[in-house]
C-alpha cells in the first residue's frame, strides 16, 4: 500500500430540520456581513424563509445547468454590486455551481446548501460552457467552505429526479472505483457510499415524504462526492460530460442512463470494484445489484428518451475517446464506445 490521499478542507454539518439555524452559524463563523444568496427561482421562497437571519446585500436568482459563462458573468458583476463577501447557495447542483464560478474569480468564501444528491458541494471541480463545449477545472478556490445537509429540504424533489439524483450520485462511487487518481481510501468511502445509496434510495420511492430515506441518500450522497473529489474522473464521467455539453441533455438523468453500460464493461477487468459494489449492494455481482436496485427505483433507461439525436452516437465517440483516462479498467476502441453509446441511447439494458 504506497499512496498518497489528499483530504479536502471543509465543515460538514447535517441538520436535519435545523438549515436556518445552521446556515446562520456558518456565515457568522465567516465574519461575514454583505452576504449573496444564489438560488433558482423555484426555490426562492424556500431561500427567504432559509436566511431571514443573515445580513443578506442580494439575492441572484438566474441559475442555469452547466453554468454558461454569460450567466457566471453577471452572477459575478452582482457579486462585487453588492459588495458580497460571503456567497451561500441553496439549491441543486447548479446553484452550487454558479457559487463556485463566482468564487473562482473573487475567491468569496461559499456556504452551500444541497437541495439534490449532485455532490457538487463537496468537491473542487467547477465548471462552465460557452456554446456546446463544457470546461471543468480542479480549483481549490470553489471548494465551499462549509456545507449544511438538511434532509427535509429534499422531501420536495419529485421522485423521479431524486432517482435520477441518487444515481448520480451512485456513479460518483463506481467511477471513484477505477479513476485515474483513486486509491484505497477513496474506494472504502465509495462502497460506504453506495451502501447508504442502496438503501435510502429505495426508502425514498417508498415514502417521499419521509425523512429517514433522503437522510441516508444524503449521507451517501457526500461520501460518493468526497471519494470521486479524490479519484477524479474515470471514463462515465467523461462520457456524460462529452454527450451533455454536445446535446444539453440533463445532468442526473444521463449519468443515471449511462451508469450501467459502464459498469458492464469495466467490472470484468476491475475485480476489486467488482467485489465492493457487489458487497455494498448485498448482490452476487456488481451488475445484477445495480440492475436489481434500478428496477426497483423504476430508473430512467434511454438517452433517446432525454433529447440526445440518433446522430450524436457517431458524433460523440471522438470527443470521448480523445478525453477517456489511459487507465480505465477495459480496453476501449471505438467499436465499444459506438457499442455502448447505442446500447444507452436505445435503452438496451446490459445483461
Ligand atoms: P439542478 O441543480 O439543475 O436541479 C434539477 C432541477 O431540480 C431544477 O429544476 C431545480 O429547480 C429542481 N430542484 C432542485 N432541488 C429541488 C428540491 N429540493 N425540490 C424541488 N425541485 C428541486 O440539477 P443537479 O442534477 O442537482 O445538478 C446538475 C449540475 O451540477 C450540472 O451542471 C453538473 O455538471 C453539476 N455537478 C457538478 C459537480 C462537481 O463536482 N462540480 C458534481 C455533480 C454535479
Amino acid at each position: 500500500m504506497r499512496f498518497t490521499h489528499e483530504t479536502l478542507p471543509q465543515r460538514v454539518v447535517f441538520a436535519p430540520n435545523d438549515a436556518a439555524r445552521a446556515i446562520s452559524d456558518e456565515v457568522a463563523r465567516l465574519h461575514a456581513e454583505h452576504v449573496m444568496i444564489i438560488t433558482d427561482p423555484s426555490s426562492a421562497a424556500l431561500a427567504d424563509a432559509l436566511t431571514d437571519r443573515l445580513p443578506v446585500a442580494h439575492v441572484h436568482d438566474e441559475v442555469v445547468m452547466h453554468v454558461p459563462v454569460e450567466v457566471a458573468d453577471r452572477a459575478r458583476e452582482a457579486a462585487t454590486k453588492s459588495r458580497a463577501d460571503a456567497l451561500v447557495s441553496i439549491g441543486g447542483g447548479s446553484a452550487t455551481g454558479l457559487a463556485k464560478a463566482v468564487a473562482l474569480t473573487t475567491g468569496l468564501p461559499v456556504v452551500a446548501v444541497p437541495t439534490t444528491y449532485a455532490g457538487s458541494e463537496a468537491t473542487n471541480v467547477w465548471g462552465l460552457t460557452r456554446g456546446t463545449t463544457k470546461t471543468t477545472g480542479v480549483d481549490a478556490r470553489v471548494l465551499p467552505r462549509a456545507i449544511v445537509y438538511d434532509a427535509s429540504l429534499l422531501r420536495t424533489l419529485p421522485v423521479e429526479l431524486s432517482v435520477a439524483s441518487g444515481l448520480n450520485a451512485l456513479a460518483h462511487c463506481v467511477d471513484a472505483m477505477w479513476g485515474p487518481y483513486a486509491d484505497p481510501i477513496d474506494r472504502a468511502l465509495a462502497e460506504e457510499a453506495i451502501r447508504g445509496l442502496g438503501q435510502g434510495l429505495p426508502r425514498i420511492t417508498a415514502d417521499p415524504a419521509g425523512l429517514a430515506g433522503h437522510e441516508q441518500t444524503l449521507y451517501g450522497a457526500y461520501l460518493a462526492a468526497v471519494a470521486f473529489a479524490s479519484a477524479g474522473s474515470g471514463l462515465h464521467h467523461k462520457i456524460c460530460h462529452v454527450l451533455g455539453g454536445m446535446f444539453d441533455l440533463p445532468h442526473a438523468q444521463t449519468h443515471a442512463v449511462v451508469l450501467p453500460h459502464v459498469l458492464a464493461l469495466n467490472a470484468p477487468h476491475a475485480p476489486e470494484a467488482e467485489r465492493r459494489i457487489a458487497t455494498a449492494l448485498t448482490s452476487p455481482t456488481a451488475l445484477a445489484g445495480l440492475a436489481a436496485l434500478r428496477a426497483r427505483l423504476d430508473a430512467p433507461t434511454a438517452l433517446k428518451d432525454y433529447g440526445m439525436p440518433e446522430d450524436g452516437i457517431a458524433k460523440a465517440v471522438e470527443p470521448i475517446l480523445a478525453i477517456a483516462p489511459a487507465n480505465n479498467p477495459a480496453p476501449l476502441t471505438p467499436d465499444h464506445l459506438t457499442a455502448l453509446l447505442r446500447a444507452a441511447w436505445e435503452g438496451d439494458l446490459p445483461r
